[in-house]
Formats: C-alpha cells, sequence, structure tokens
C-alpha cells in the first residue's frame, strides 16, 4: 500500500514537475523571442515605415502602444 502511493506521489512529481518545467522553459523562450529589454513591453504597433513591429517602449505598465502610435 505504501509503495503504491509512493509511486503515485512519484509519478505525479515526475508528470507535474516535468511539464511545469517544459512550461517555464517554453515560456523563457517566448520572452526571449519577444524583445524584452523594455521594462513594460514594446509596442505593439507595425511601423509604417518598415513595415516591421514597432521597436519602441511602451511608458506605462498594461501599455501596448508607445507615445507614438497611440
Ligand atoms: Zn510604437
Amino acid at each position: 500500500m505504501n509503495k503504491l502511493i509512493t509511486s503515485g506521489l512519484l509519478f505525479i512529481v515526475l508528470t507535474f514537475g516535468f511539464s511545469g518545467l517544459t512550461e517555464s522553459n517554453s515560456i523563457k523562450a517566448q520572452a526571449k523571442s519577444e524583445i524584452s529589454e523594455c521594462r513594460y513591453g514594446q509596442c505593439y504597433a507595425t511601423a509604417q515605415s518598415t513595415g516591421y513591429r514597432c521597436r519602441h517602449c511602451v511608458s506605462n505598465n498594461g501599455d501596448l502602444y508607445c507615445w507614438q502610435h497611440r
């Protein structure tokens, strides 16, 4: 009985522990692919001049766009 509980716990730890690990890794990778040098994040607008995403930082927490793209 004890052995069953132990192996059950081990299974849970391995399953959830591992999925938690891969999840945090994917979040890290996602944060890395996003440019994370900004304190509150990068502007989500597309720059008309280049066609790429605006590289400005937002100035307030929760803002999606920089001062130029409001
Ligand atoms: Zn912008």
